[in-house]
């Protein structure tokens, strides 16, 4: 399919048939032979990759199946007398050990897909890498990351957790789900990830919060509240490890907060607290995108010429590093951050911006001002927000949402393919055009 040739009205009004059009299930030409798993019950076969459609058998641990397509988090099969359906793909593992592969080629149809989510005020981003139907071989496991959780901490409607419920199942894997720092817009919706996914790995940079809220987060992840524990909860920088989520991304942590280097980070409460953010840097192939968390480079009365905080540690680490196609800005695209050295040394293509109707004492995020600062480098940079059109429509409340959701896609090579909504219906615009 031709994400590009994506149009038409009506298909964003189910949230599922929408994912269905935007996450097509993706066919191999070779039958990969897998088992179903160790498991303590036999494993439903369903006729759709859907838990709620008709189950067609219940496969016993050790049935040997073919795997013929993927969708994320099922497994198109094979099985019995040329029987097919679908299997969460947590429940199968190849039949035999497969070697890891050192090709890294990406080829033009292995698409990483990133969805930022309208949450309302907050960030919400859910990245998929492809799915080459090999597990184990060290690249294309079609693995699920999801960046901050936004302010909602109900179950439903919580637009993250609906959103990929679209498409998955309680207790399917994540493979990480990272909390950039302790603040509610960012953590709030998260323990519903917690509650309903089988979480890998979390990490925290680890930050000393009083807050409740933040505290039962960290609890939930530690098994403490009736969800299963997180495998492997990495709080504080020096716990993060080396993060592979396959061979064919570059992924790192270009900052995080790390008491012992004492950086001069503010000295309001939410500054420091904004300037704990992890911020994350991912290659693939050519691509690069940039995460920024909440993560600041000056005060708000401040010109935008010296970096403070973060944004000059980035910059005096290595401002290479920095150089960037996609950039999810920081802070909600507040005034606090994207000096000019900052945005000249990132110089997107695409910013993205995650942002709702949340009043800070008269101020709405993002400010004009800083938006303007990206189209002064480069008017042709793309801005999108998943707060667009929200002012016109009336949204009021900081956890509002209308589906302004951006979905991003790369095969690693030329143009970065933007699917972007306001209200649900296709957008086409963007900031430095308006
Ligand atoms: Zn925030
Ligand atoms: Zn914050």
């Amino acid at each position: 399919m031709n994400f590009s040739s994506i149009t038409g009205c009506c298909f964003l009004q189910k949230p599922v048939i929408f994912l269905l059009i935007i996450l097509p299930s993706i066919t191999f030409s070779q039958e990969e032979p897998y088992v179903v798993r160790n498991t303590t019950t036999c494993v439903f076969v369903r006729s759709n990759h859907d838990i709620n459609s008709t189950s067609i058998a219940c496969l016993d641990p050790g049935t040997p199946v073919t795997v013929i397509s993927t969708f994320p988090f099922w497994r198109e099969i094979k099985f019995g007398n040329n029987k097919h359906g679908w299997i969460a793909k947590k429940f199968i593992e190849p039949a035999t050990s497969v070697p890891v592969s050192t090709d890294l080629t990406i080829p033009d149809t292995a698409f990483l897909t990133i969805h930022f989510i309208d949450v309302g005020q907050g960030d919400a981003i859910w990245i998929q890498t492809y799915d080459d139907l090999i597990d184990g071989n060290g690249k294309f496991e079609g693995r699920s990351i999801i960046i901050d959780g936004g302010p909602d901490s109900t179950n439903l409607p919580n637009a993250l957790l609906s959103y990929i419920e679209g498409v998955g199942y309680h207790g399917a894997d994540i493979e990480a789900l990272i909390l950039t720092h302790p603040h509610i817009d960012h953590y709030n919706g998260a323990k519903a990830i917690l509650k309903h996914f089988t979480v890998k790995n979390y990490y925290d940079p680890g930050y000393p919060s009083d807050n409740i809220t933040y505290k039962n987060l960290i609890r939930r992840a530690n098994g403490e509240l009736g969800t299963p524990k997180v495998e492997h909860i990495h709080i504080g920088q020096a716990n993060f490890g080396s993060i592979n989520w396959g061979n064919e991304l570059k992924v790192e942590v270009l900052y995080s907060w790390d008491e012992a280097a004492n950086h001069p980070l503010g000295s309001a409460t939410n500054t420091k607290e904004n300037n704990s953010s992890i911020v994350l840097r991912i290659q693939y192939g050519d691509h690069v995108f940039l995460f920024m968390g909440d993560a600041e480079g000056k005060n708000r009365e401040d010109d935008a010429l010296t970096p403070k905080y973060v944004e000059k540690i980035l910059l005096t680490n290595d401002s290479a590093r920095l150089k960037a196609n996609l950039l999810k800005i920081a802070h909600h695209g507040s005034e606090t951050s994207s000096t000019l050295s900052f945005i000249k040394a990132v110089n997107p293509d695409i910013v993205i911006v995650q942002s709702g109707r949340k009043s800070f004492g008269g101020t709405f995020l993002p400010d004009n001002t800083t938006l303007k600062r990206y189209c002064d480098n480069n008017p042709n940079v793309k801005i999108y927000r998943t707060d667009q059109g929200d002012a016109e429509a009336h949204l009021s409340e900081a956890a509002a949402v209308d589906k302004d959701n951006i979905i991003i896609r790369s095969n690693g090579k030329g143009q970065i393919q933007v699917k972007a909504f306001q209200g649900g219906h296709i957008f086409t615009g963007n900031f430095c055009n308006n």
